[in-house]
């Protein structure tokens, strides 16, 4: 078998959409599954959709989830340069090849010709196509003499369009569909060679994809249309195409329709992996780094939407899913987006990093605040709280009263103080003072001897206690929190709500 080369070919016309990090993301796991070369290369003939920034934004994306081409742009290879931009002359020839045996022509349309045929269509209508049953009355050097063609070709702009063949069926043999049959009378005669000198995306994706011996063409279903056309470029060029595979779409978390920037604005959530700038209108958009994921988290759910792995494991780290992973268990309908699951795939992965990973971020997060906490008490609290939290930055108001001076939440004050209160207090304050080891075990001990002796019940003694130690009835075991407050400060803070209730 053919060596798997692999290639995920963004063209940088903005921020990568999620739906384009999981295209990478299953071309990374493909070519990891079958030992192969993943490649990046940059589709940037069209100049006039360049937008500064998007290319860094796409390198700096791979390499934060993790998944790393080991060629291409920004990583070299013996097939350099990636990006077409800088692969100019290459296309040309091709081009003119496809001409030279019939394949292709110069057409001489002006552009404004061809919107008002456009426009025209369009009245009555209809759709304009460029192509089988209106090419010969079109200006071109299939309608033209050789004399006119040759001098035109001097004095005008022209493009070159592919000969779209008549009464054929291209068959795509695509992985993840099966047998699709496309009829080229269905097809326009496209663009494979513009007025400025550059391919268009058809002639300069295939010319790519078979210069750097690419085994395998998996990318969205958006691109399905055009296979056909691509299909035709490789027969006429004589050469072998590569297998195809056409990835659904990630869908809107309701009704129908591909993801768009839009819908997740409308319900808050991030459609690309880190934040995004616009460098024309300074607009910001969220970034699921920004946001506080797990890059672990985000692959996750990325590769579960669309692929179906046997069985009924939902968490997979990258190596796992590199093994795992297979194209023939990609559906081929689109999936639903959906923002709940994205929050619990990032509570999965953030319980399995090590506490140490999670007190070094927590630590950042705290010196954001100017508060430089020791790392036993940091890694207690991460300890403690772990279980409840889906983000790092969670940490911050699941424990924020071990670092702030406490306010009381009201709702709570009305619901635990009671007449008898103040003097329970009292007699707890009393029980703290006699403590002379202050663990959280024999603080527990004492303080639950003390209780039943009374006959006070739990409740009556606990609430006001958690009230006076958090400010409200939230927070992990009330013995917990002591132990890592001190005896000193829980003193304090007994004192300060028996005050405050006074
Ligand atoms: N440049 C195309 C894009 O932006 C590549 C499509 C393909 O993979 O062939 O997605």
């Amino acid at each position: 078998m053919k060596k798997v080369r692999v290639r995920f070919a963004p063209s940088p016309t903005g921020p990568l959409h999620i739906g384009g990090v999981k295209t990478a993301l299953y071309n990374y796991l493909f070519a990891k599954k079958h030992g192969g070369d993943f490649l990046l290369r940059i589709e940037d003939t069209d100049q006039n959709r360049f937008v500064p920034g998007a290319e860094a934004y796409i390198l700096e994306s791979l390499k934060w989830c993790g998944i790393e081409p080991n060629e291409g742009v920004g990583y070299g290879g013996k097939h350099a340069p990636y990006k077409q931009s800088e692969r100019k002359e290459i296309y040309k020839s091709y081009a003119e090849k496809l001409v030279n045996e019939g394949f292709a022509y110069y057409g001489f349309d002006s552009v404004d010709k061809l919107n008002e045929l456009r426009e025209t269509a369009q009245n009555n209508g209809d759709n304009f196509t460029y192509g089988i049953y209106n090419r010969n009355e079109l200006k071109n050097s299939l309608s033209l003499d050789n004399g006119t063609v040759e001098k035109w070709k001097q004095e005008k702009p022209f493009v070159i369009r592919f000969k779209i063949p008549e009464n054929e069926t291209i068959v795509i043999q695509d992985e993840i569909r099966g047998s699709i049959s496309i009829d080229t009378n269905s097809l326009d005669d496209k663009i494979i060679f513009k007025s400025d000198g550059l391919p268009t995306y058809h002639l300069a994706n295939v010319v790519d994809d078979y210069l750097m011996e690419i085994s395998h063409v998996i990318r969205g279903e958006e691109w399905l249309p055009s296979t056909a056309l691509h299909i035709l470029l490789y027969q006429s060029l004589d050469l072998e195409p590569p297998k195809f595979a056409h990835l659904p779409l990630i869908l809107k978390p309701e009704g129908k329709g591909k993801l768009s920037k839009r819908e997740g604005d409308k319900h808050g959530f991030p459609v690309f992996p880190l934040q995004w700038k616009d460098p024309e209108t300074g607009e910001i958009s969220k970034g699921y780094r920004e946001e506080g994921y797990l890059p672990e988290a985000l692959i996750n759910m990325l590769a579960l939407l669309g692929w179906h792995p046997e069985g009924e494991k939902e968490i997979f780290s990258l190596s796992e899913l590199s093994s795992e992973f297979s194209l023939g268990k990609v559906s081929k309908a689109g999936a639903k987006f959906n923002l709940e699951k994205a929050v619990w795939f990032n509570h999965q992965h953030l319980q399995r990093l090590s506490n140490e990973e999670i007190v070094s971020q927590f630590e950042k997060l705290l010196a954001e605040k100017n508060i430089f906490s020791d790392k036993i008490k940091i890694s207690k609290l991460v300890q403690l709280v772990k279980e409840r939290i889906n983000f790092v930055s969670d940490l911050w108001n699941e424990t924020n009263y071990f670092y702030e001076s406490i306010s009381y939440d009201q709702k709570s004050i009305e619901k635990v103080i009671k007449e008898d209160t103040k003097e329970i207090l009292e007699n707890l304050l009393a029980q703290i003072q006699l403590q002379t080891n202050f663990s959280k075990q024999n603080v527990e001990e004492t303080i639950k001897q003390w209780i039943s002796a009374s006959s006070l019940g739990f409740g009556k003694v606990m609430q006001p206690f958690r009230l006076a130690l958090v400010g409200s009835l939230r927070g992990p075991d009330v013995f917990d929190i002591v132990e890592i407050l001190g005896k000193d400060e829980t003193e304090n803070r007994v004192k300060n709500l028996i005050t405050h209730i006074s």
